[in-house]
């Protein structure tokens, strides 16, 4: 399943990962974003640090998110870093035309 979108990533954070995930997207936080078969990884600066995010897309509205902040970690919810990468793969991968899509 990797049917996602930005309505479906919107839907599954919160509406404060959400808007901080837009807002580290804006500010270029996001150093690697790249959509994989069953969803995307990336990574996101905040500071000195950085974040590793992968995300897999079980359905429609369910994304299991693995990143390495403390808010991830501590309830698996969908941090605003798998919004600012989730953001940006959907941005290159329409601006840009995949040659190994399938
Ligand atoms: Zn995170």
């Amino acid at each position: 399943m990797s049917g996602w979108t930005e309505q479906a990533l919107r839907g599954a954070a919160s509406w404060r990962a959400f808007k901080e995930g837009l807002a580290l997207r804006e500010g270029g936080a996001v150093v690697e974003a790249k959509k994989t078969e069953s969803g995307w990884r990336g990574a996101v600066r905040v500071g000195k640090r950085v974040f590793r995010v992968g995300v897999v897309v079980k359905s429609a509205t369910g994304f299991e998110v693995r990143c390495s902040c403390p808010e991830n970690q501590a309830s698996g919810e969908v941090c605003c870093h798998a919004v600012a990468t989730g953001m940006q793969a959907l941005a290159v991968t329409s601006a840009v035309q995949t040659p190994d899509e399938p």
